[in-house]
Order: structure tokens, then sequence, then C-alpha cells
């Protein structure tokens, strides 16, 4: 069996926000971490920040909207590394607007992101963990997946719901060849994302309705990313973890 220190885990959209907290953390339990963007300049300096912190971390150029990036990113990873033991498909982007007006451009582009690019990197990176007979897919989903939270994410929540039915297909497909699949499903989260997305209104709304009554911070998914991507987390899969601070679990809140 591989120690974390022979293991590549690579993490899209892994340059900023939520993916920066889990190659981090992924880097910290001494896996060789692969940084992966769209952003190329920003995922150099995120593993330089890492190498610098004395981890083993590697850019990668990689844009999940893409199959011809995908495919290239693969192939890089298998040429260069020879392995992909975890993969964290953590990129994702969201829009919101009125049900009624939503736009189909948008509703493609965020299926695209979401949903085929966590297919695609999942396909990839499975048929690099199927020699070693193990393997750990982990996806980003959201509450907004298990919930409706907030008008305007037709697309975003639709997305997400779908990224946990492809999880539990994928787990029921490769647990025989030691590969589990599981998703969490973030609360709300202080990011470059919810900077731009969540108004101060909607920010003491959602905060209102998490009996923690406040927003996670990135070292908290990271946490949970940790444990699916151990040893530890063998006999889970098909799973969807919520890391939100009650969100999922509470109704009306008052007395
Ligand atoms: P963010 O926008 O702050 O960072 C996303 C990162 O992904 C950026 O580095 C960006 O360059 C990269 N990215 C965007 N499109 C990409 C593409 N096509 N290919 C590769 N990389 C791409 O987002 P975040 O808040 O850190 O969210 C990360 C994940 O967590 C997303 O899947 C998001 O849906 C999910 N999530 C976030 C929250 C939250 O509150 N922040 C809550 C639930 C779920």
């Amino acid at each position: 069996m591989s120690s974390n220190s022979e293991r590549i885990a690579l993490v899209t959209g892994g340059a900023m926000g939520i993916g920066a907290a889990i190659a981090e953390q992924l880097a910290r339990d001494g896996m060789t971490v692969l940084v992966s963007d769209l952003k190329l300049e920003e995922a150099e300096k995120t593993a330089q920040r890492f190498r610098e912190a004395g981890h083993s971390a590697h850019p990668v150029e990689l844009d999940v909207g893409q199959p011809a990036s995908i495919n290239a990113a693969f192939e890089h990873i298998a040429t260069t590394f020879g392995r992909c033991d975890v993969v964290v498909n953590n990129a994702g982007i969201a829009k919101t607007f009125p049900f009624i007006e939503f736009p189909l451009d948008n509703w493609l582009a965020t299926l695209n992101i979401n949903l085929t690019g966590t297919l695609l990197c999942s396909q990839c990176a499975a048929r690099l963990m199927l020699p070693k007979r193990w393997g750990r897919i982990i996806n980003i989903a959201s509450v907004a997946g298990m919930r409706a939270v907030g008008k305007g994410r037709t697309a975003y929540g639709t997305s997400k719901a779908a990224v946990i039915g492809l999880t539990r297909q994928i787990a029921s497909e490769l647990a025989e060849q030691g590969i589990t699949a599981n998703a969490i499903a973030p609360g709300p989260v202080d990011t470059p994302m919810t900077e731009v997305l969540h108004s101060a209104d909607f920010k003491a709304a959602y905060t209102s309705a998490i009996p923690m009554k406040r927003y996670g911070r990135p070292e908290e998914i990271a946490a949970a990313v940790s444990f699916l991507a151990s040893e530890s987390a063998a006999y889970v899969t098909g799973t969807v973890i919520p890391v939100d601070g009650g969100f999922m679990s509470a109704g009306a809140l008052g007395t």
C-alpha cells in the first residue's frame, strides 16, 4: 500500500478560495499536490507558496470547461507523475438570474463546468487509479444541491444536485476497484466567489438560517476532504457530507 508521501492529489480550481485551502491541507497531509486552475499564473503562485512552506506542490493548467484541456492536463500528469491517487473536483462557477429569465447560455456554461467538468476529470483520474486499485474521488457540491438556497440558483443548484447524483453513480461502479467517490456539500464560505455573489442582505438572511450563525471557513471544508482522502475513510463511499454549521438539519430557528 502507498503512503501519503507517494500519493499525487489533483485539485481543480486550486488557485484560490476553497480549492487552495484543500490543496494546502492535502499537502500538509504529505501528498504531492497538483494545484490546477484555469488561471495558471495564480496556480503557480499558490503552488510556490506551498513549496516555500516545505510542501510538494506543482501548478497545472486545466480548464474543466474544455475537454481538450482536461485531456492535455491528464496526459501531462500521466507522463510526469505516472499516477493520480486523489482528485478533488472543486472548480465551479455561480451566477444568479430570476428563474423566468434564466439565460440559456449561463445554464449551459454552469452545467458544463460544474457537472461535465466533474464527470470528465473523474473519468481521467479513475483511469490512472485503476492500476493501483486505490483512489479517492471527492466532489465539491453545495447545500444548494440539496435545498433551494436563495433565488436565482436555477443552474447552480441543479448542477450541484447532479454532482451528488454523479458521485453516487461513480461510487457504485468503482467500489470493487478500490476507488471511493464522495461529495462534500459546503454551506456558505467566505471566498472570492461569495464576495461577488452574496449581497449584504442575502448574507444576513443566510447567516440567520444557520444554527452556528456564521459562514464557514475554507479550512473547515478542507478538513472534511482530508478525511475522505485518507486511509481512515476506506469504507465511506457514495455519500454526501454537509459542512454547513447545521444549515441542512435546521428549519425555522425562532422560539
Ligand atoms: P472561487 O470562485 O472563490 O474560486 C474558484 C476557483 O476555480 C478559482 O481559482 C477559479 O479560477 C477556478 N475556476 C473557475 N472556473 C474554472 C474552470 N473552468 N476550470 C478550472 N478552474 C476554474 O470559488 P469557491 O467559493 O472557492 O468555490 C469552490 C467550490 O466550492 C465551487 O465548486 C463552489 O461551487 C463550491 N461551493 C462554494 C461555496 C461558497 O460559499 N464559497 C459554497 C458551496 C459550494
